[in-house]
């Protein structure tokens, strides 16, 4: 049992949320126990978010745009908690996102929680701690929660899977239009938004619109919702209320829809799969017999004188011998 006291988290304490997330993140085994255990108890009390991934390629303006998302929230009297999932963290120990003094004035609203991203394990331990973050902050009281990525493959999944609403920042203009759709993001997104469309890129911005439009329209989409594309200045603040208004027309519809819920059960299957996938694979690098046993069939494999297929499965029956 646990000695963590469940109600200052539940009043909102900071502390209290620093300490359980820290018991998220902990790499040892009884700290994870103990995290377990709290994120059983607070189940009952999170989920009351509304989860928005926002991703976007070094530079496009992630920090920025959250800074100013984050204070419009603010000012509409939400408590805003932005996560990170950083792809790079697993091999550099975090640059990409890097912790460097991103969002300086949102850091310091009091209705505001930032959290790097868990800079320890590989992609799929990265996105598991951030989900188990998000389910604290729920719990805690946050009413949104912003889930920042980069625009590399693998991480962007990870988030869709986590959030209510994902939506991919671009730049205008810049010849990266068809690169996005080809990436396979559009499918993956409930929004575009062409960041940046001030000064001289305005009409590049406008173009880009356009272009993202006419591809979006192309596409089939089987969902209620059809991708929206908008512009935005993160640094002078243009639209930025409209984009917090699509997402509540998102909300509100796929409530109706009852495509919330649905939603948020399908992802919480797929998590449970991809967990069982990982213990699994935990199981098997860490089975005595099994790590003794591989050199020799790796070499046999290389030199062809077994198959991967039977070098696989006398690994799996040593594992269940
Ligand atoms: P990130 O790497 O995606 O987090 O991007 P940043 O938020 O750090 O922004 C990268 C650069 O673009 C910074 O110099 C920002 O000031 C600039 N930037 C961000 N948003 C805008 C915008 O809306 N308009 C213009 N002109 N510059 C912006």
């Amino acid at each position: 049992m646990t000695d963590f006291q469940l109600q200052p988290l539940l009043d909102g304490n900071r502390r209290a949320l620093a300490k359980a997330i820290t018991l998220v993140e902990s790499k040892l085994d009884s700290h994870r126990e103990q995290a377990q255990e709290i994120l059983e108890r607070v189940l009952p009390h999170s989920g009351k978010s509304i989860r928005i991934g926002i991703s976007g390629v070094p530079g496009v303006g992630k920090s920025t745009f959250i800074e100013a998302f984050g204070q419009h929230l603010i000012a509409e009297g939400k408590k805003v908690a932005v996560l990170a999932v950083d792809p790079s963290s697993p091999i550099a120990g975090g640059s990409i996102l890097g912790d460097k003094t991103r969002m300086e004035d949102l850091s310091r609203e009091e209705n505001a929680f930032i959290r790097p991203s868990p800079s320890e394990g590989n992609l799929g331990g990265v996105a598991q701690k951030t989900r188990e973050t998000m389910l604290l902050c729920e719990a805690a009281g946050y009413d949104v929660i912003l889930v920042e990525t980069v625009g590399v493959g693998q991480s962007e999944y990870q988030v869709a899977g986590m959030v209510d609403f994902f939506m991919v920042l671009m730049l205008p203009g810049g010849g990266d239009e068809l690169q996005g759709i080809k990436k396979g993001i559009v499918e993956l997104a409930d929004a575009l938004v062409i960041n940046k469309a001030d000064g001289d890129s305005v009409v590049l911005a406008k173009k880009a619109r356009q272009h993202y439009n006419n591809a979006m329209n192309l596409l089939r989409h089987t969902s209620f919702w059809t991708p929206r594309v908008m512009t935005c200045s993160a640094l002078q603040g243009n639209n930025i209320a409209e984009i917090w208004g699509m997402v509540l027309d998102y909300y509100f519809q796929s409530l109706e829809q009852g495509a919330f819920e649905s939603k948020r059960a399908k992802q919480n299957r797929e998590w449970m799969h991809q967990l069982v996938n990982e213990m699994l694979h935990m199981t098997l690098t860490s089975n005595v017999r099994v790590r003794e046993m591989i050199p020799a069939l790796e070499q046999d494999v290389s030199a062809g004188n077994t198959t991967a297929y039977i070098a696989a499965r006398k690994i799996m029956s040593a594992l269940s011998s």
